[in-house]
């Protein structure tokens, strides 16, 4: 049988030298065929956003539900394979992942970008890039790989890199040195490993970072969480806030709130103070809605929050 062949980009990379898919530890539950998923999968979820018909959740994992059958099915599959945070996905024939290497950043929508690409240590969190005059923003951190550092500055590079919490730091200095960017992060979740912030931020009022960007502690999931609001329009929630398609709402985790639940009750009440018509988390689904939608969403949520324990 023939077997995948990674490009010379891939073969270089230190991370992929050491983190392939592996054949031998192919799940059972894929069904047969080209692409699977071995054993390592940390089921993050990225791999059935990008590929829903290739992926899906069988366990605690993902499986090949379907091979791709179209051309533009082959390229989402490939896409989700790039970005798996632990390379779990692999392919018993040969294929060229250029264009889905160079396919992220990937545009949501106006100047928003999501960067695929997802790092092991933040536990495959999304992070987002918005293009901007006055400067680029990366919210919270992909992993670092030449490709998409050559296409992140081919859109402008880096100006401030948004730190949402203490768990989606990944290669935050690899990004910060490369683009000279100014990192940001609240004094709350800082530690060791968060040494040389270029800015970080102290207590509970919201703090404007530009015209156009305000950063809004949520503590909660973790003491110094916060999210960033562009424009009125793009809420960037990381591990705060979340879209659920199987519950078609928005939702916060009690299961992950490292903190405190009251707290993060009260931060998610506390975006009502503000409009906006996306909510993009690091982990769960996104979502896109009018304002007036949004806020719905938003209400509902928080009284369904409020009656999860407490204690
Ligand atoms: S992207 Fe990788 S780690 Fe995440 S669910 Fe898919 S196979 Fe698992």
């Amino acid at each position: 049988m023939e077997h995948y062949q990674p490009p010379a980009w891939r073969r270089s990379d230190p991370w992929y030298a050491l983190n392939m898919a592996q054949m031998t530890l192919r799940r059972r539950e894929n069904v047969a065929g080209d692409f699977y998923v071995d054993s390592t999968c940390i089921d993050c979820d990225l791999c059935r956003q990008i590929a829903p018909e290739t992926f899906t959740q069988i366990g605690e994992q993902s499986a090949v539900h379907r091979q791709p059958e179209t051309p533009g099915a082959e390229f989402a599959a490939l896409k989700a394979l790039v970005t798996c945070p632990t390379a779990s996905i692999g392919t018993s024939r040969n294929h060229s992942a250029k264009a889905a290497i160079n396919a992220f950043p990937e545009l949501i929508e106006d100047n928003v970008y999501f960067c695929g690409f997802a790092s092991e240590s933040s536990y495959g969190a999304s992070s987002y890039l918005i293009v901007r005059p006055e400067g680029n923003v990366l919210v919270d951190s992909p992993r670092f790989v030449r490709p998409l550092a050559r296409r992140v500055a081919d859109l402008g590079g880096v100006r401030f890199l948004f730190l949402t919490h203490r768990d989606d730091v990944a290669d935050h200095k690899d990004w910060a040195s490369h683009f000279g960017a100014e990192r940001i992060m609240h004094y709350d979740d800082m530690g060791r490993a968060h040494a040389g912030m270029e800015r970080v931020l102290r207590g509970r009022e919201a703090v404007p970072i530009d015209h156009d960007l305000l950063a809004i502690p949520t503590p909660g999931h973790t003491r110094g969480h916060m999210v960033l609001l562009h424009r009125d329009r793009f809420l960037f929630t990381g591990d705060h806030l979340q879209w659920s398609d199987a519950r078609q709402s928005l939702y916060a985790s009690r299961s992950v709130c490292w903190y405190s639940w009251q707290e993060q009750v009260r931060s998610v009440e506390r975006l009502l103070d503000y409009e906006f018509d996306w909510v993009l988390p690091g982990h769960g689904r996104r979502k896109g809605a009018p304002a007036p939608q949004m806020r719905q969403y938003l209400e509902s949520c928080i009284a369904r929050l409020k009656l999860i324990d407490h204690s």
